[in-house]
């Protein structure tokens, strides 16, 4: 099967990554979004299928245990996110693209067994107070049956920040037009080569 291409968002819950990621697909026809399996409940604002494939424990696990993930992470304590080889290798066949938006380590992950055709960028905020400020506006917003507190998301986000180093670029979000700005330079670039 041909190979296509792979850009990994990574970054801190909060740091702007979703927004990104959206303002990348209606940018670039010829990428698509991968969709991940999750073992968190659906949100409100979800549509299963299209944000995630919400899984239950056990239909996650027999997954693991048959193969089907290419990553996958226990991002929060108890909750499963994956990434199905199946979506990548589907993604590629239909001769497009693929756009993750995946945690530090599930990225890191797939940078290593697609060092070639991947490009990893880690989206960071200036400070734990905006994140938070962020992770609280987004809660009152759609999280009504969220598992994950901010608290925890915190304190994965300080974590995640010492990972920075290992992606091949790094964006501070502070204004969110720039940032965007940037990011199409940088897609545009690994994707058409300029
Ligand atoms: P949320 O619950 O806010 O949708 O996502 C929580 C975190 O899980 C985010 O950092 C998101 O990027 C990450 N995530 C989403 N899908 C995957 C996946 O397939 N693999 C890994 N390792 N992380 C994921």
């Amino acid at each position: 099967m041909k190979k296509g291409k792979m850009i990994i968002l990574s970054g801190p819950s909060g740091s702007g990554k979703t927004t990104i990621s959206h303002c990348l697909l209606s940018k670039f026809p010829e990428l698509k979004f991968s969709v991940s399996c999750t073992t968190r409940s659906i949100r409100n604002n979800e549509i299963h299928g299209k944000d995630y494939y919400f899984l239950s424990i056990n239909s996650f696990f027999s997954k693991i245990k048959k193969y089907q993930f290419a990553e996958w992470e226990e991002v929060y304590p108890k909750l499963f996110y994956g990434t199905l080889k199946n979506e990548i290798y589907k993604i590629w066949k239909s001769n497009q693209h693929i756009l993750f938006d995946i945690d530090v380590k599930g990225g890191l992950n797939l940078k290593k067994q697609y060092p070639n055709n991947s490009l990893s960028i880690f989206i960071m905020v200036n400070s734990i107070k905006v994140l938070k400020e962020r992770l609280i506006t987004r809660y009152h917003k759609n999280y009504e049956n969220d598992e994950t507190n901010i608290n925890i998301r915190l304190k994965k986000a300080k974590k995640e920040n010492n990972y920075a180093k290992l992606f091949d670029f790094v964006l501070l979000n502070i204004d969110l037009f720039q940032t965007k700005k940037k990011v199409i330079q940088i897609v545009s670039n690994f994707i058409y080569g300029k």
